[in-house]
């Protein structure tokens, strides 16, 4: 955890912090999915068809197992 400054107030803030607590100046929250970023729409995309895509390997070998 470290400290970054404030690009509206310059006052030194929290890495962690969603919002200055100074000014309220609005951060980019690390670590979350934002769904409107077309970026993480196309990684949630290619997550899920993979996921899709393993489950039904799986399935196929154990149906030909048995
Ligand atoms: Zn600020």
């Amino acid at each position: 955890m470290g400290l970054t400054a404030c690009p509206s107030c310059e006052g030194q803030v929290s890495t962690q912090a969603a919002f200055c607590p100074k000014c309220g100046h609005q951060f980019k929250t690390p670590g979350s999915v934002n769904l409107k970023d077309p970026v993480h729409m196309i990684g949630l995309v290619v997550i899920v068809l993979f996921v899709v895509g393993v489950a039904g390997y799986i399935l196929r070998v154990v149906w030909t197992a048995i």
